[in-house]
């Protein structure tokens, strides 16, 4: 159903009876959500990637480094909570979230905080139970955040089930030396910018933006690198719109 005329991909539905109103406006959803999707390299054949070593081939030696680095996974998450260049505040709200300890309405009403009859539903589209991994993940915008953010870093990826699983991949990934050290902020200020947003939803009925909270999380990484990275010649703006360049 994938097809591919020149420059154009896209995808192509064809279904066995005509559709009725209510479902061609899912079919217009479901394209929207497919744009958004990692983009298909059709020209190149499916294979096998061993992803623990850089080279993508398996090795014992990979797979024993692999298994040692799971064990310890919660020591590398706490490694990367709060050995950063994140402010305290923001080390401390990323550390709520993977400890699911995070103030949503949910969290507040099972502690007792919020009484019975009080709404539990996600401010952001009143649909869900608020609760940590819709909030931070799974909601749409916050799903197109996190999308925009790994294009940023040009990388590909399947959003893990929940925000615990999420920062135990992102404490075994490892970049070149300058980027490391934005890469470990990186999902702390995904999540507070978004934590920040919703608050300010509740406080002042801000609504929230993908594209301005995407660009608020580059800024945010990039003066926070430039703060605390001595020597650290790269501009703001040359880390927010050019990061290739510096990875490179
Ligand atoms: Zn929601």
């Amino acid at each position: 159903m994938y097809q591919r005329r020149g420059s154009i991909q896209d995808w192509n539905f064809l279904f066995r009876r005509p559709l009725l109103a209510w479902e061609e406006e899912e079919v217009v959803r479901l394209q929207e959500l497919l744009r958004d999707a990692p983009s298909l390299t059709t020209d190149s054949e499916d294979s096998c990637l061993w992803l623990v070593n850089s080279s993508g081939s398996y090795s014992i030696a990979s797979a024993w480094k692999w298994w040692v680095s799971m064990k310890s996974s919660a020591v590398g998450v706490t490694d990367m909570m709060w050995k950063n260049i994140a402010p305290p505040k923001v080390q401390f709200c990323g550390w709520l979230a993977w400890k699911g300890r995070l103030k949503t309405s949910t969290f507040l009403k099972r502690i007792g905080v919020l009484n019975m009859e009080a709404s539990s539903l996600c401010l952001l589209c009143k649909a869900e139970g608020e609760i940590v991994n819709h909030v931070l993940l799974f909601y749409p915008l916050v799903r197109k955040v996190w999308i925009n953010i790994l294009k940023w870093l040009d990388l590909v990826w399947v959003l893990p089930g929940s925000v615990e699983v999420l920062l135990n991949w992102w404490a075994s990934f490892k970049f070149k030396k300058v980027v490391q050290t934005m890469w470990k902020t990186v999902p702390l200020a995904v999540m507070w910018s978004i934590w920040k947003g919703r608050n300010e939803c509740l406080s002042h009925g801000k609504i929230v933006d993908g594209l301005e909270l995407s660009k608020l999380v580059k800024v945010r990484v990039a003066l926070w690198s430039k703060q605390s990275t001595r020597g650290l010649q790269f501009l703001v703006e040359d880390i927010v719109n050019n990061l290739d360049r510096i990875k490179a």
